[in-house]
């Protein structure tokens, strides 16, 4: 070995303990994250006895399957019923747990009189899950730890000190039966029907007000969630990053929001087709807070839109049509990834290793007059493909209409696929989505949990529907708030009788993704874990879990993989719009309001000395006025009045144009954001020119002295800062003539605030 040689190595090794260097980050990436290192052969074997594979005759084919979630809906109310005393916790043997958690579970179809519908147990859930994810994680303890948990006496004596993390599964509906089946696992303690003292963690199936009377513990949802991923605020959230970085941002399909942009889209679509008479675009339409396909068709041109049907037109999202998806088996497929965000502040995701891949049940054709209504062709959604009788139920992970993703990745693999590549891409995507939803998530959550109040914190489970183009690059199609957890599909074993059958598909996937993510939100491991340095959490996570019994057992590795923060230094720059809202939470104070008044605005103008006298206070009036109007307007659902983050967006947009003329918009928003962050950050260390003006509110005062982290300050390689803090903006030019005395009589009544209305369905 040459002298050059080892002294290139030697530089690359510490390289990489240093972590330096965003490429090798990048590297990194590609190289942790591939999921597929070995065929599916070497996925756990199922019994056959465990599912068996039957065809199910379509009862009630439809083309847009309208009465789908409804008679699913029903369902799930039974479900919430059904709470059982909790049987006391048989002992794990191994790693295979009997599970009969479901015999004698009345389930009504109430709809359907002459349909018996027998549920039965899961049976032999857990077989060789431990071979499924992985080894047992060797983990390393500091020195200085008392305990060594590959110590068994050491980690039954943990066990034995701890008293069993306790979890409240009253409000669980259709994740039911995997999260039993995870407690058990962890030896975990559930409380099926409630309980009068406190839980460690409550599982709601819905929304985090399915109990609005937690003031402590973890609840598996975040407010808003449901809000922020109905397809309109989705389309919204993305659309804003798209303004500022539309590369980082070209996932996601061209979007219209209707009715309100009909026009736009109309005008569009005739203007490209008369640049280019060949091009014959599809596009398909989706009700907003539709689900499971429901509702959806395609069509070929504007006026074929069925929703524009006079005043009472339905809020949908108009979508361009990805024509040429990859195919497999001849077969369009999507993939559901299942994705934890652990935490908004900090922001911390973890993407599940393992996903499913759900076919279409007819082979894809690119789309024509002639077969735009062909849903098993067109529609990857497993509940209207499971009613064509080519929908195939497989007991093998790696075919049939539903697989887990890594089988169809070891496929292209074995095409020459480059899959670290489309794995990687698929990471990336997640994250930039997830930095779309946090600004809004965020207000959300102070709306509902003010800091310094009691409440929960919060966790929850992504769903992520993604489709691969014939090119692999992937394609962000919509986030699901509560994906189904579902280990269990319906099956007609004679005409008219149901039963549900184990699926062994999903029970791979999701008892995986519930297990590692209660074992992440552990409230012992949590605490322990933040002691050690970052990159050992992930490691120590799969530590022997606490339980009565335990003996110091030792769980598969985490199928759930940390991205965020792990590729922080890649992706921080794209918390641009995060920036702006610490900004507007700060100005919004702490008493639960989600909208900022009047004087809210003026203050944060005066603030953040955004005023002269080419800018009066008075135009700042007409600006609120203006920018509030118009999304009032945009979403006649709202019924709290005032100025809303996507608003206060907007304005901040605008006022970044206005004072950096010359500059790229994301430059403009940027060096705007640090004249503001400098203004504030001078009356924090008392620069008298900083002082509240006389009209800011007590709760305003409160709101501006308490610092709050500010994300994504690491500045973009790109960003040149030409902020010139004394430079004035300019009086807008805006179309609705106010008076300021008319704002700030308006001040009382915007700040009336009418809390939402939380409703949400659950994915089956
Ligand atoms: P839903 O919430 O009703 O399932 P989705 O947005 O997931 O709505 O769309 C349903 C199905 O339609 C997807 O699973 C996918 O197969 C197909 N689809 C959705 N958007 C597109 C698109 N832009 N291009 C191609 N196919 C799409």
């Amino acid at each position: 070995m040459s002298d050059h040689y080892v002294k290139v190595k030697v530089q690359l090794e510490q390289m990489k303990s240093s972590g330096e260097g965003v490429e090798k980050e990048e590297a990194d990436m590609i190289e942790d994250e591939v999921l597929v290192a070995s065929p599916p052969a070497s996925v756990s074997p199922i019994p056959a006895s465990c599912t068996p594979a039957a065809q199910r005759e379509p009862s009630k084919t439809s083309v847009t399957c309208r009465n789908q979630s409804k008679s699913r809906s029903k369902l799930g109310k039974d479900e919430k019923n059904t709470g059982t005393k909790q049987d006391s916790v048989p002992a794990l043997q191994g790693t295979i747990v009997a599970s009969n958690a479901n015999s004698g579970k009345p389930v009504n179809r109430k709809d359907n009189e002459q349909q018996t519908l027998q549920i039965k147990g899961t049976g032999k859930m857990l077989q060789g899950k431990t071979e499924t994810n992985g080894n047992a994680v060797p983990i390393h303890l500091p020195e200085d730890n008392k305990v060594d948990p590959h110590n068994k006496e050491d980690a039954n004596k943990v066990a034995k000190r701890r008293k069993p993390v306790t979890v409240d599964t009253f409000k669980a509906k259709t994740s039911l039966e995997a999260l039993k089946l995870s407690i058990r696992q962890l030896k975990w303690k559930e409380f099926p029907v409630g309980r009068r003292s406190a839980c460690d963690i409550y599982w709601h199936g819905v929304s985090f007000h399915d109990n609005d009377n937690i003031i402590s513990g973890q609840v598996n949802k975040f407010p808003g969630m449901i809000e922020m991923l109905r397809k309109i605020n989705l389309t919204r959230a993305v659309r804003t990053m798209q303004e500022l970085f539309p590369e980082e941002y070209n996932f996601y399909p061209r979007s219209w929001i209707l009715p309100e942009e009909y026009q736009l889209f109309s005008t569009q679509i005739s203007l490209a087709k008369d640049g280019d008479v060949s091009q014959k675009p599809t596009f398909i339409i989706k009700p907003d807070g539709g689900s499971q396909g429901d509702g959806i068709y395609l069509i070929r041109d504007p006026g074929d839109l069925r929703v524009i049907a006079g005043s009472h037109t339905k809020q949908s999202v108009v979508q361009e049509y990805i024509h040429k998806p990859l195919l497999i088996d001849k077969l369009k497929f999507d993939i559901r990834l299942y994705v934890l965000v652990k935490s908004l502040e900090p922001l911390e995701i973890y993407i599940a290793k393992e996903g499913l891949s759900r076919f279409c049940t007819e082979p894809y054709q690119e789309p024509s007059q002639k077969n735009l209504s062909h849903v098993f062709m067109h529609l990857t959604n497993y509940s209207l493909n499971v009613q064509s009788g080519n929908f195939v139920h497989s007991d093998s992970l790696s075919s049939g209409s539903k697989r887990t993703f890594s089988s169809v990745l070891y496929r292209l693999a074995s095409k020459g696929v480059d899959i670290k590549k489309v794995w990687s891409d698929i990471i990336s995507l997640v994250i930039k989505t997830i930095i779309a939803l946090v600004p809004e998530l965020k207000v959300y959550y102070q709306a509902d949990i003010p800091p310094g109040k009691p409440g929960p914190t919060c966790f929850q489970i992504l769903g992520f529907d993604i489709l691969l183009m014939k090119n692999l690059k992937p394609v962000l199609l919509e986030v699901n708030a509560n994906p189904s957890m579902r280990i269990e599909h319906e099956q007609e074993v004679s005409p008219g009788v149901f039963e549900y059958v184990p699926s062994p598909v999903d029970e791979e996937v999701k008892v995986g993704v519930i297990r590692d993510t209660l074992r992440l939100m552990d409230p012992a491991q949590k605490k322990s874990l933040t002691s050690y340095p970052e990159h050992q959490q992930e490691e120590l996570s799969g530590s022997p879990v606490r339980g009565a019994g335990e003996e110091g057992r030792v769980l598969p590795s985490m199928c759930l993989k940390q991205v965020f923060p792990k590729y922080t230094k890649q992706f921080s720059y794209l918390r641009t719009v995060e920036r702006i809202t610490a900004l507007f939470l700060r100005f919004l104070g702490v008493k639960g309001n989600m909208r900022l008044g009047p004087t809210g605005f003026r203050t944060f103008i005066r603030n953040c000395k955004l005023s002269n006298s080419h800018f009066s206070m008075a135009t700042v009036d007409i600006l609120y006025i203006d920018v509030t109007r118009r999304w009032a307007s945009m979403l006649p659902g709202s019924r709290e009045a005032g100025m809303g983050l996507q608003a206060f967006v907007e304005a901040f947009f605008y006022l970044a144009q206005r004072r950096f003329k010359s500059l790229p918009l994301r430059e403009q928003v940027v060096s705007l954001l640090e004249v503001c962050e400098a203004q504030l950050e001078n009356q924090g260390r008392g620069d008298p020119g900083g002082a509240l003006p006389e009209d800011s509110t007590s709760s305003t005062r409160r709101s501006v002295s308490c610092g709050r982290t500010q994300p994504g300050r690491t500045v973009h390689p790109h960003h040149v800062s030409t902020s010139t803090p004394g430079q004035a903006l300019s009086a807008p030019q805006l179309c609705s003539p106010a008076t300021p005395r008319r704002a700030s009589s308006q001040d009382y009544r915007l700040h009336q605030r009418l809390r939402p209305t939380h409703k949400g369905n659950v994915e089956n």
